[in-house]
């Protein structure tokens, strides 16, 4: 571990969303240290890495991640190592299982209506983490893994950062990718809106007997959608919205009741279900930070939005906000100008607040509308799915505005025509079958 206190940026957090950012930064030249809790000590006769290693909780979640969050994820070195993990997404259904009265028809994104192989991959969180982890070491990345801020305080030129192994790093930029209950946007004194859902969401993965194309399935019950996402030959990731209560019964429930109850609900549209994995449960709320950067604090991923798990925009925002910085980043280092300053703040914010606000409120509208009790709502996204269902065009415009950031997009993010026809990046194994 490096023994430097002073860098040109530090990325606080070691989740999927830091860690990009950190490798975004390091990759166009930026002195950049990474901070986030150090893994507990090995076992006196394991093998592992030990010190040194950051702190990797238990992820049951798989991200679904759009063209261009995979191709930064090329350009960072770390696709490849997740690649074979991953399944290609060739469309994404959704289905309305509300009971509304007025059904909505089912409507298909397909990948092949806007010219591609594929709409992205469905990558494991924790295989991702892993793969972006040895980027950032790849790319030169100072790994601070003693690394729980403490508390932090600002002077002209410099942020510093008391960390929990007892030493204090500075730095002119501090990137805040410390999750949704962010200490440093609070140090900042950048507020929220903040809001909380009636709901939870169960993540696990399981295997069944059809074959799911390569498609995703959204569906809409009244109190959440229930979705599938395709991770491998005839194994799904599965997210499962509702109210709390049911969430928490669905996970204490044994594997075979839990397996019972989800082919019920996708109406055997996979077949016989079964090898269901470990699962884990999330309350769900939406955030928005005021500002996405103030007093030498940038905030990455979801110190700066969450939103429930509708659409697969949480991640790929997070992306968006680390690929955004970087350039901004690198552009003012080759000019000489301080890299922590509020014109470069402002520029950040400006670059990204409305990108995320039209996310996180779109998410928002599209969960509420399921909700029995917001009923002229479910009229409107009852006849807007109707709409979607016969104009392709229309279908092809919402799909390009889901999947790619507005311009100018970043240019880890750029694609070239040779990276959407056919795929980006094919994985080695598991074709979407
Ligand atoms: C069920 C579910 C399914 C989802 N599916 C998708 C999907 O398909 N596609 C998609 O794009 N998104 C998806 N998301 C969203 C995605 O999982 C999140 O956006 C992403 O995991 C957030 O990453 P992050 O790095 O911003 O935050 P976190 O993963 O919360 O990381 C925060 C990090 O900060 C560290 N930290 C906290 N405090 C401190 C401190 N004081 N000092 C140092 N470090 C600190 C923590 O240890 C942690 O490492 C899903 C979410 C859920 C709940």
């Amino acid at each position: 571990m490096t023994a430097r206190s002073t860098f040109d940026c530090i990325v606080v957090g070691g989740g999927p969303a830091g860690l990009a950012a950190a490798a975004a930064l390091a990759s166009k030249g930026i002195d950049v240290a990474l901070t986030a809790p150090a893994a507990p000590p090995p076992e006196p006769e394991s093998e592992d890495a030990g010190s040194g290693a950051l702190e990797r909780p238990t992820e049951t979640r798989t991200a679904a991640l759009f063209p261009p969050a995979i191709v930064m994820l090329q350009r960072l070195g770390a696709w490849d190592a997740v690649a074979p993990l991953s399944a290609p997404l060739a469309g994404i259904r959704i289905i309305d299982a509300t009971g509304q009265l007025l059904r909505a028809p089912e409507v298909l994104f397909r990948a092949s209506d806007i010219g591609r192989g594929d709409l992205g991959f469905n990558v494991p969180n924790a295989g991702l983490a892993a793969a972006l982890e040895k980027a950032v070491r790849a790319l030169g990345v100072s790994l601070l893994a003693d690394g729980k801020v403490l508390s932090t305080c600002e002077d002209d030129k410099f942020r510093s950062l008391e960390l929990a192994g007892g030493r204090t790093v500075r730095a002119r930029l501090v990137v805040a990718a410390d999750g949704r209950n962010s200490m440093l946007r609070e140090a900042a004194g950048i507020s929220t809106s903040r809001w909380a859902y009636d709901q939870a969401a169960l993540a696990t993965r399981f295997s069944h007997s059809r074959r799911h194309s390569g498609i995703s399935t959204e569906l809409h019950g009244p109190e959440g959608p229930c979705t599938t996402v395709p991770l491998g030959e005839r194994v799904s990731s599965l997210v499962w919205m509702d109210k709390p209560d049911v969430i928490a019964h669905l996970a204490a429930a044994p594997a075979d009741e839990l397996l019972r109850l989800l082919g019920q609900r996708l109406g055997g549209l996979l077949g016989t279900l079964s090898d269901l994995g470990a699962r884990s449960v999330f309350p769900l709320a939406g955030l928005v930070a005021q500002t996405m950067g103030q007093a030498r604090i940038a905030l990455v991923g979801e110190s700066a939005h969450a939103m429930p798990p509708i659409g697969a925009q949480g991640l790929n925002l997070g992306l968006s906000d680390a690929a955004t910085l970087a350039d901004l980043v690198a552009e003012n280092s080759r000019l000489g100008t301080d890299i922590g300053s509020a014109n470069l703040l402002a520029a950040y914010d400006a670059a990204r607040s409305s990108d995320v606000h039209r996310r996180v409120n779109a998410v928002d509208l599209l969960n509420r509308s399921v909700r029995p009790s917001l009923w002229p709502l479910g009229l409107a996204r009852g006849a807007g799915l109707h709409v979607l269902a016969a104009m392709p065009a229309l279908r092809r415009r919402l799909m390009h505005e889901g999947l790619f950031p507005p311009p100018p997009v970043p240019s880890l993010m750029a694609m070239s025509a040779d990276d959407g026809s056919a795929g980006v990046a094919a994985p080695a194994r598991h074709p979407a079958t």
